[in-house]
């Protein structure tokens, strides 16, 4: 069965077909300025050089009839017709408290992730969009809706209220969601496979740290808790995003600065995090280089940013009683070893070690620790292109 994975930005959309058969990734690609001059695909096939299509696309729906013909082109296409496509996943950011799980796209579904626009303005808009489009060029191809909230669903209430007044939860539906759940969930799932244990036996804490970063707790195999928060502002800081803080400083800063709402919102998003912090990028390869040449600023945002790793892994220790095995993804948590040394460093009091050599890897699944480390720690890279088309074959199994 053929599979076509989409994600669909406000201004961007990556693609990837895949044979489910056995897991091969026939074509990928990213089309970019969609609605802005000067939009290009770059598509790539197996086995084959990437191609840089350069065409107008006025909107989604022309950037998916560019890269459909890309899938089908005599040269670099990898499919015949249109029709080898058996299914689409889609990702979806956002899903509230609606959907638990990956499901079949309906009018239902499509009217539920409407309602959720409010609570993400930014990124349910172009998912939308992109389904919306979807349709119009294959309207008889089941569509798979798979959802960054939907892992975290399980997370209990003393984890997802937030200690404010009540009625703001059952009026605005304000309270934790949580991100990165296809991300978090995969990795998870592989530990267990590598580790050849049960995943209802395992306490893992998975660590997704790229430009976004999060982590979450996963005992037993569902998510109890996770550092994102109502939206992906909230936890670790971040490549732009300043994570928690106390909320007064948005007043004080609004008041100082006479800053709007809008405002103070580009800030904590756009200009904190690592970048606020060191002045030097949001890049931690360029953050990483300028504290070797012994810029301060940028050796503290890597302490910060490593320091609130740590310091979320330990509380999710104390949230599962126990953890077995910390997982590191991402951008950043696969190939940095440096961040990965210097925060399971000073984890030792979990009985966790880490092998030097076996750390001195990147974007490879390897178990990190030495052997006779308590907690065992791992570098996975994630797939959530992969999960999303495994998520999809799942579903529309039933129906075709
Ligand atoms: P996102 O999907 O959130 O944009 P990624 O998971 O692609 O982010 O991670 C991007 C980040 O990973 C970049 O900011 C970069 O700093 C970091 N990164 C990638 N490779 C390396 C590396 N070799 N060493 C350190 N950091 C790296």
């Amino acid at each position: 069965m053929k599979i076509l994975v989409i994600n669909c930005g406000s201004s961007s959309l990556k693609y990837q077909l895949m044979d489910m058969d056995n897991e091969r990734v026939l074509a990928k690609g990213l089309a970019e300025r969609i609605g802005i001059e000067g939009s290009v695909l770059t598509h790539k096939s197996e086995e084959m050089e990437s191609v840089v299509i350069k065409r107008d696309m006025k909107n989604h729906k022309v950037a998916l009839e560019i890269l459909m013909n890309a899938l089908t082109d005599e040269k670099h296409g990898v499919i015949k017709t249109m029709d080898e496509i058996s299914a689409v996943g889609h990702r979806v950011v956002h899903a509230g408290e609606k959907f638990a799980s990956s499901v079949l796209i309906t009018e239902d579904v499509m009217n539920a992730l409407k309602e959720c626009i409010d609570i993400a303005p930014l990124h349910n808009p172009p998912n939308i969009m992109g389904i919306e489009a979807c349709k119009e060029i294959l309207p008889d191809v089941p569509m798979v809706g798979v959802f960054d909230t939907a892992f975290h669903q399980t997370m209990p209430k003393e984890a997802y209220i937030y200690p404010i007044p009540y009625e703001y939860y059952e009026k605005y539906k304000i309270r934790k969601y949580g991100f990165h759940g296809t991300s978090h969930k995969y990795v998870g799932l592989r530990a267990a496979s590598i580790l050849n244990k049960p995943i209802n036996d395992l306490k893992i804490i998975t660590c997704h740290l790229g430009n976004g970063a999060s982590i979450t707790a996963i005992k037993e195999g569902i998510s109890i808790d996770t550092s994102m928060g109502f939206t992906p502002l909230e936890g670790l800081a971040m490549g732009t995003r300043c994570g928690s803080i106390d909320p007064a400083i948005l007043t004080f800063l609004m008041e100082k600065e006479e800053l709007n709402s809008q405002e103070i919102n580009n800030i904590l998003n756009k200009k904190s995090g690592v970048l606020g912090v060191s002045g030097v990028s949001n890049d931690f390869r360029d953050i990483e280089e300028a504290a070797q040449k012994g810029n301060k600023r940028a050796q503290l945002a890597l302490d910060i940013f490593n320091y609130r790793v740590r310091t979320t892994i330990g509380s999710y220790v104390a949230a599962m009683n126990g953890v077995d095995a910390i997982v590191f993804t991402a951008g950043l948590g696969e190939n940095s070893a440096t961040n990965r040394k210097d925060i399971c460093d000073k984890l030792q009091f979990l009985g966790l070690s880490i092998d030097d050599d076996k750390n001195n890897i990147r974007g490879k699944e390897t178990i990190i620790s030495t052997e006779d480390s308590k907690v065992k720690v791992l570098v996975i890279p994630t797939d959530e292109e992969l999960m999303i088309a495994k998520d999809t074959e799942e579903i529309v199994a039933n129906i075709i």
